[in-house]
């Protein structure tokens, strides 16, 4: 899967093609999809979220430009995955998650699989992780209508945030923010996205609509944007 799907579409980074070889995706998965772990797609976890595509999770990464040893913020801990790739490569890593059954889910996965530098918290990460700042990289798993201000806050000078943003909670443009200085931020588009919403006070207010696996499948442009 990392040859044929994620390498050939794109990504690069040989740190982060490495994160997810050594990543049992399968460990992450209800037992009765474990089978289809392997397949570049989003799947089913507990209420009604999902696991994001590895291809997404890998190009995400990337455009983190981690080197190793960084302080990174992940928001949407969901099945804990992409929490073990970002492990892999940055020093310390918290990931926040607004539903409790989650959090305590990934959390036993995580520490099962003896990943030390990983902190689960279980919070609104719309406003991001106070203690654990200022963060060198921050990645949000679910979509906002804005980047929220307590996020770019929380970033290090120079730190990179990737995050799905779009005034419709079904839809996103993957976005790139740098901190280039106290007040001032660089913005990149990166790509057209689909994840489920980001719900808390810096994102959407409720989970009134109901999100399928359809509409939180990513529809991807190949060719990034520049
Ligand atoms: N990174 C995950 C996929 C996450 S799906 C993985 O690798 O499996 C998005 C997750 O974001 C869901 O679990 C959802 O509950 C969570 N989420 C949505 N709004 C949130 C918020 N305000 N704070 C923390 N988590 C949130």
């Amino acid at each position: 899967m990392i040859d044929r799907q994620i390498e050939a579409r794109g990504v690069r980074s040989k740190t982060v093609l490495d994160a997810l070889r050594k990543v049992p995706r399968e460990l992450f998965l209800p037992e009765n999809l474990r089978e289809f772990a392997y397949q570049d797609s989003p799947l089913p976890i507990a209420a009604d979220q999902t696991i994001s595509q590895p291809f997404i999770v890998a190009l995400m990464t990337e455009a983190l430009d981690l080197e190793g040893g960084e302080t990174v913020l992940e928001i949407g801990t969901g099945s804990g995955y992409a929490a073990a790739i970002l492990a892999e490569i940055a020093g310390q890593v918290y990931t926040v998650e607004r539903i409790g059954q989650l959090a305590e889910k990934a959390n036993t996965t995580l520490k099962a699989l003896g990943y030390q530098n990983v902190h689960v918290v279980h919070a609104d990460g719309s406003l991001g992780w106070p203690p654990g700042s200022p963060y060198d990289a921050i990645i949000v798993a679910a979509g906002g209508p804005v980047v929220p201000a307590s996020l770019k806050r929380q970033l290090k000078m120079g730190g990179r945030l990737v995050m799905p943003v779009g005034n419709s909670p079904r839809s996103q443009e993957l976005v790139r923010i740098t901190r280039v200085a106290d007040e001032k931020f660089k913005s990149e588009d990166l790509l057209d996205v689909c994840f489920v919403p980001l719900v808390g006070k810096e994102g959407w207010a409720s989970t009134a609509h109901r999100f399928s696996m359809n509409h939180a499948r990513p529809r991807i442009r190949l060719t990034p944007k520049s």
